[in-house]
């Protein structure tokens, strides 16, 4: 086995490729070191390998596999959970430039594409076709699809469409040794052998490297109907939506926002929302049916509202799915963010949105909530206090207590940001030792050097 710092300063240099470029200069190493989890190790990986085709991410993995070394797949780098930071000394794989659309079949309601496709592109080619890619994470315009695989990255049309997992068909897989293997198929249905695909989606980089994707598309909702309903506090949201499945009504998008968050809306794009309520609800419903369905939720919020509208335009309801997507960066404008991804049972909602308001009141940190109200997804969000870091004990006893309380509710510590660096200890805690094992041995099976992405995720 060969050192790579050897390799890269000896006349050989890395293997030449026409569809891979290999980037030492400190430009590139440093605009590849972190992703937007806020977590900053000094570190800088050895080498960025820039590949444009599968037989290129062949070639870099193969060099990988020779020289023993630590191998970060990077799709778009917008990732939560650390898992796409480098790894001192080793090599970045970046597949950006894998970013072709390779087919839309219409019929068979379907897309086959590469890995650095953003995700909003696929959505607007299928649009073409009159279908679209329903997974839609707040980071559609600049996440990537291999990346959204790998992370099995949830969305606001979760609550309807399901997560990214629903929408994979098939994959192409670069393994450990360079082997290139197909997973899945063509069809909705499909049951011959273990399912491997479902195994590499959410597996963050660590079984394999994704290098084509073959994915569900939904045809567009014939119209789509939103509401904007506001409460007196949070519980009461809660409540209300409860009332809403009582009454039969499967929005395809449900969407909490708590009071300090809109207060932060609002500085931020110059609306008034807090004024209406402690308390926001986006709504969509959507089919031949979303104006009939959006006027029963309506009435099954009302009796819980201060303040309620509805709306059937569509650059109505696109504003205020903006306004729901403007919810992060109204907060990073305000400081440093430390991005919390918890998912309890729905019922439990209160109950944790309390334990994150304890949270916050017993280590002295500032913690905003939106969420995903339909999935139990919540996003308890840390903003730092000036020149506040993510390793501060408050911070970090400020989270601890969230995953504490996700737990004791009967919840998960990720709903769909995934374990990366930052939450492996709590990963473990959820899975307990068995399970945590039996992750070891598969990683072991797939990966028998550890070179994929090693540290994370398990
Ligand atoms: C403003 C903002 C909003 C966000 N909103 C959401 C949201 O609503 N829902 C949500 O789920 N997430 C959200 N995220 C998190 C992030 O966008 C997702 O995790 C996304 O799926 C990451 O995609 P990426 O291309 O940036 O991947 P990266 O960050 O580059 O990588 C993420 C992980 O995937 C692995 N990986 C990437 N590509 C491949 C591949 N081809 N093969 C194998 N492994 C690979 C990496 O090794 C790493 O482990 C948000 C992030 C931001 C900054």
């Amino acid at each position: 086995m060969t050192a790579l710092t050897d390799v890269l300063s000896s006349q050989s240099g890395p293997p030449e490729h026409p569809d891979v470029v290999w980037h030492t200069e400190e430009a590139v190493l440093d605009a590849h070191r972190f992703d937007r989890s806020g977590w900053e190790p000094d570190v800088r990986p050895a080498v960025v390998a820039a590949a444009r085709s599968v037989a290129g991410v062949q070639q870099v993995v193969r060099f990988a596999h020779r020289t023993g070394t630590p191998l970060v797949t990077r799709g778009a780098g917008t990732g939560l959970a650390g898992a796409a930071t480098a790894i001192d000394g080793g090599i970045v794989l970046d597949l950006m430039g894998l970013d072709r659309i390779l087919d839309i079949a219409a019929d068979d309601e379907l897309a086959v594409v590469e890995p650095g496709v953003l995700t909003a592109d696929l959505d607007r080619a299928a649009a073409r076709h009159g279908l679209r890619y329903a997974p839609d994470p707040a980071s559609v315009e600049i996440s990537t699809i291999g990346g959204n695989i790998a992370t099995n990255a949830g969305g606001l049309r979760c609550a309807k469409y399901g997560v990214t997992r629903d929408a994979v068909l098939g994959l192409d897989v670069v393994l450990a040794d360079g082997r290139l293997i197909h997973t899945g198929r063509r069809t909705i249905k499909g049951v011959a052998g273990y399912d491997l695909t479902s195994l590499f989606v959410g597996s963050e980089g660590t079984l394999g490297v994704i290098v084509g994707a073959t994915l569900r598309l939904r045809p567009i909702p014939l119209a789509t109907a939103t509401i904007a309903a506001y409460f007196p506090d949070a519980p009461t949201a809660f409540a209300a939506i409860g009332a809403v499945r009582t009454a039969g009504v499967v929005p395809a998008v449900a969407e909490f926002i708590d009071g300090p968050t809109l207060q932060r809306i609002d500085e931020h794009l110059g609306t008034g929302l807090r004024a209406r309520g402690a308390a926001f609800l986006l709504l969509q419903t959507d089919g031949a049916g979303a104006v009939a369905e959006a006027e029963l939720a309506a009435a099954a919020l009302r009796p819980y509202a201060t303040d309620l509208a509805v709306t059937d335009d569509p650059a109505e309801g696109a504003r205020l799915t903006a306004v729901r997507r403007a919810a992060l960066p109204a907060l990073e404008r305000v400081g440093r963010v430390l991005i919390e991804d918890i998912s309890v049972p729905r019922s439990r909602l209160p109950a944790a949105v309390a334990a994150v308001a304890a949270a916050a009141a017993a280590t002295g940190t500032t913690i905003h909530t939106f969420a995903h109200a339909a999935d139990g997804n919540l996003h308890p969000i840390v903003v730092l206090d000036g020149d506040q870091h993510l390793a501060d004990p408050a911070v970090q006893e400020a989270a601890d207590r969230v995953f504490r309380a996700a737990l004791e509710l009967g919840g998960t510590v990720s709903g769909e940001h995934g374990v990366g660096v930052l939450k492996r200890q709590w990963a473990r805690a959820e899975l307990g030792e068995d399970v945590d094992q039996l992750q070891r041995r598969v990683k072991a099976v797939f990966d028998p050097a550890g070179i994929l992405n090693p540290g994370r995720a398990v």
